[in-house]
C-alpha cells in the first residue's frame, strides 16, 4: 500500500460484465451503460474508457456535467442524459453533444432554442412515466404531443420513447409487466407516426430477469460494476465485482480487560486481545452504522470492527491472529478464500449495494488496472 486507503478498479472485470450483458441482449439491442454518480463511485472517466473499449453503443448519465465529463474522454461516443435539466444545464448538455430527455412540449421549445443557438441538432428521448411516479409525463396525450413538438423542430431529432421501472428487482413481475405493456402500447401508436422511433426501459434487473423488456436499448448500471441488482451474490449471474476497497494496519495494540476503543467507549475488552487501527473512516465513506458490526479481511481472515467508527480511523479486534503494522486490510473484496461483497456490507446496514460504492468519498483515490476480458 502506497496510500492510506485505495479503491482498486478492475477494468477487466468491467469489460467482462459488459460482455456478459451483451450476450444476454444479443447484437441488435443497444447497450448503454449508466455512468452516473461518478460511475456508481468507481470513477466515471476510466469506467467510460473501458466501456467504450468493450464496444458499448452509448453512455448514459444522469446530469449535464456528467455528460461533459464523458465527452472529455471520447469525442464520438453517443451520450444520453437521463435526468431533469435545469435551464443552464440544457446548454451544457448540448455543448457535450448529448441527447437529452424531455416530457413537456414547453421544455422541448427551450431545448430547441438552445440547440439552434449552439448550431447543433440535438437528439431527444421522450420520457413516459408508466408507473415510477417520478420524471416523465404519465399522460399518453402529453407524451404524444411532446414527440410531435420534437418532430416539428428542425433543430431537434426525435430518437426514442422511454420509461423506467419501479419494481424490476421485485420477484413479482406484475407491476413491471404493466409498465412494459404501457410503453409498448404507446410505442406502437407513436411509431405509426414516427417510424424508426426507438423504445427503451430496462435497467440491470429488468435486463437480467426479462428479455421482453429489452426493446431497442438497455440501460444497465449496477450490473456493469459487477454488483447484483437483486442483492444476491453477483457470481450467480457471472458478474465480477469491479471495485475493491483497501487500507492497511497502522497500529497493533495489546488490550487488557477494561480497555476501550474509540469515541464513547462503545466497546470494552472483556479479555486480553489485540486491536488494530486502520486509517480509514466515515470521511472515506465507511459508514458509521457499521460500528461494532462491520468486518475486514487481514491476511485472508475475517475480523470484526470494534468501537465507534471515526472520521479517519476504525478499530478492529484481531484476537490472537498474527497481524503486523503494514498488513493490507480489505474492506470490500477478496483475500485468499475470503470475500466481502458490497452486497454483504449493504445487508449489515439495511441498504442496497448501490449506496455502498456511491458512498466511497472523493478522499479515496481510485486506481485502475486490468485489461483482461
Ligand atoms: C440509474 C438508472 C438506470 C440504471 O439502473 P441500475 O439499477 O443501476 O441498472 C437506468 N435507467 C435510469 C433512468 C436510471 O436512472
Amino acid at each position: 500500500m502506497y496510500e492510506r486507503a485505495e479503491a482498486r478498479i478492475d477494468l477487466g472485470a468491467l469489460k467482462h460484465n459488459c460482455a456478459r450483458l451483451r450476450r444476454r441482449i444479443g447484437p441488435d439491442v443497444e447497450l448503454a451503460p449508466v455512468l452516473k454518480a461518478d460511475g456508481y463511485g468507481h470513477g466515471a472517466a476510466h469506467c467510460a474508457a473501458a466501456a467504450i473499449e468493450a464496444g458499448v453503443d452509448r453512455i448514459a448519465v444522469a446530469t449535464a456535467r456528467e455528460a461533459l465529463q464523458v465527452r472529455a474522454m471520447d469525442a464520438e461516443v453517443p451520450i444520453l442524459v437521463l435526468g431533469a435539466l435545469a435551464p443552464g444545464e440544457v446548454e451544457v448538455a448540448i455543448m457535450a453533444g448529448a441527447d437529452v430527455s424531455v416530457w413537456d412540449p414547453l421544455f422541448v421549445g427551450s431545448v430547441a432554442t438552445a440547440a439552434r443557438a449552439a448550431g447543433r441538432v440535438t437528439g431527444l428521448h421522450v420520457k413516459y412515466d408508466t408507473g415510477m411516479g417520478r420524471l416523465g409525463s404519465s399522460d399518453p396525450e402529453v407524451v404524444m404531443a411532446t414527440a410531435q413538438a420534437v418532430n416539428e423542430s428542425p433543430d431537434l431529432k426525435l430518437e426514442a420513447l422511454w420509461t423506467h421501472f419501479a419494481t424490476a428487482d421485485d420477484p413479482d413481475p406484475a407491476f413491471m409487466d404493466l409498465q412494459r405493456g404501457r410503453l409498448s402500447d404507446l410505442g406502437e401508436r407513436a411509431r405509426s407516426l414516427h417510424p424508426g422511433l426507438k423504445l427503451h426501459a430496462a435497467n440491470s434487473a429488468a435486463l437480467i430477469s426479462d428479455p421482453a423488456t429489452h426493446f431497442d436499448l438497455v440501460r444497465p448500471g449496477v450490473a456493469v460494476y459487477g454488483m447484483d441488482p437483486f442483492g444476491r451474490d453477483p457470481s450467480e449471474c457471472d458478474l465480477r465485482p469491479v471495485l475493491s476497497l483497501h487500507s492497511y494496519v497502522a497500529t497493533v495494540k495489546r488490550f487488557e480487560p477494561g480497555m476501550s476503543a474509540g469515541y464513547g467507549r462503545t466497546w470494552i475488552a472483556g479479555e486480553p486481545t489485540t486491536v488494530v487501527t486502520v486509517p480509514v473512516g466515515y470521511g472515506d465513506g465507511v459508514r458509521r452504522g457499521l460500528s461494532n458490526v462491520g468486518e475486514v479481511l487481514i491476511n485472508g481472515r475475517r475480523h470484526r470492527f470494534v468501537g465507534t467508527i471515526s472520521m479517519d480511523n476504525i478499530t478492529v479486534e484481531v484476537g490472537n491472529a498474527a497481524v503486523a503494522v503494514g498488513d493490507e486490510v480489505t474492506l470490500i473484496g477478496s483475500q485468499g478464500e475470503e470475500t466481502i461483497t458490497a452486497e454483504q456490507v449493504a445487508a449489515k446496514l439495511g441498504t442496497i449495494n448501490y449506496e455502498i460504492t456511491c458512498a466511497i468519498s472523493p478522499r479515496v483515490p481510485r486506481s485502475s488496472s486490468g485489461d483482461r476480458v
